[in-house]
């Protein structure tokens, strides 16, 4: 399988902003007026499609991420970012359908040198398996006629556990922050710095500790908020149940792998992959009836995507994998690696910049830290 890494660490003033996973970067909420006056200027423009192509390279699939469409936030998800509530996800559906193609995973697939895909392409992904898809998310993409990929944990499903990001944030937002570091110090481990909030449990924590580590520290974190992380989960009904993932793969929308428990796949040593991926995998293409052929890795970064996960997923039959850095894809044929852009816009200027003009951004700052780093590593070579 032929992939692309995009590099995280950049060295300009985007560069903190993309070290944090895509979903707990401030996007459209609280952004800089200056970019939000851009936005409207841009949009108001004869031709902003084309206009923005000045921008370069040339843009091909736009792939876009939801989590969780609802009304409020609940004390399992305040805080992370994930939540869009309908009017919004509406909002970005009328978007979509009116400026774009939309396409589904089999369009991407078969899109060769030749054939290609259909102008202005969009894939419209959810991530996470929340059971706010069967109430908003499945009805509003029908009345659009939007097609999807949902991208599940299947340990999560029938609400039989509390994925570890929602335990994590219903105890920082019940018991506060200290309680989430007394968790970190219980697993033994003296290099963890003092953890101030949940970006930095999710993108510096998390994948700096061993999966052994990760489940020592969900059990204490457990036993300290006194939670018995099953009757919570069942009580919280945050996640579809299997039927409704049969349901749902019924109808417009593919299933793809998001590993069995939601780790970070840098945590994975060759022997976890059986119980992360093929697991998934399986239990996935039971409850469908159907091929899981994609993966999305969870938290996103091309950090994760290292070289044994890349050929597990080659061997065990994935065909597509998707990142959410929010760049934009280049046009490439013989691409099976996407990024995913994360959407928390709600009018039409703001999508455009979320979708158009920042990830061309992000993809030239990271055609430019490459070319600096090449410059670099040939001083040092002199
Ligand atoms: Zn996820």
């Amino acid at each position: 399988m032929h992939t692309e890494q995009t590099p995280v660490v950049v060295e300009n003033g985007l560069r903190a902003a993309n070290t944090l996973p895509a979903r707990y970067r401030d996007n459209s909420h609280g952004r800089h007026p200056a970019l939000d006056l851009a936005a409207g200027t841009l949009w108001r423009m004869p031709g902003p499609f084309g206009i923005i192509r000045l921008l370069g390279p040339a843009y091909s699939l736009r792939c876009v991420v939801f989590h969780d469409i609802s009304a409020m936030e609940s004390p399992f998800t305040r805080g992370m970012r994930v939540t869009v509530p309908p009017d919004d996800f509406e909002a970005a559906l009328k978007f979509l359908t009116q400026y774009y193609t939309p396409v589904r995973l089999q369009d991407v697939l078969d899109a060769s040198e030749r054939r290609g895909l259909p102008p202005r392409p969009v894939l419209v992904t959810f991530d996470d398996g929340y059971a706010s898809m069967m109430e908003y998310a499945a009805p509003l993409c029908r009345k659009y006629g939007m097609p999807g990929i949902l991208f599940l944990n299947a340990a999560f499903l029938d609400n039989e556990g509390l994925a570890p990001d929602n335990l994590v944030c219903y105890v920082a937002n019940v018991l506060g922050m200290e309680a989430i570091n007394a968790a970190a110090r219980a697993i033994g481990n003296t290099d963890i710095p003092k953890l101030e909030s949940l970006a930095e449990v999710f993108s510096r924590f998390f994948p700096s500790i061993s999966l052994a580590e990760r489940r020592a520290f969900l059990e204490a974190l457990a036993h300290l908020g006194g939670i018995n992380g099953c009757q919570l989960a069942g009580e919280a009904g945050l996640y579809l149940t299997r039927k409704q993932v049969g349901e749902l793969a019924a109808s417009d929308f593919e299933i793809g792998n998001h590993t069995y428990n939601h780790v970070h796949c840098r945590s994975l040593a060759p022997a976890d992959f059986g119980q992360e991926i093929g697991r998934n995998k399986a239990e996935l293409e039971a409850l469908s009836g159907k091929k899981v052929r994609s993966f999305s890795l969870p938290y996103g970064s091309s950090a994760d995507l290292t070289n044994d996960l890349v050929r597990n997923l080659q061997l065990s039959g994935h065909e597509a994998v998707f990142l959410s850095e929010s760049v934009a894809n280049p046009r490439r044929s013989d691409r099976v690696c996407f990024d995913r852009v994360s959407i928390h816009a709600n009018k039409e200027d703001a999508f455009f910049f979320e979708i158009e003009v920042l990830p061309r951004l992000r993809a030239v700052r990271n055609r430019l830290s490459r070319g600096f780093g090449l410059v670099r590593m040939a001083g040092k070579d002199a």
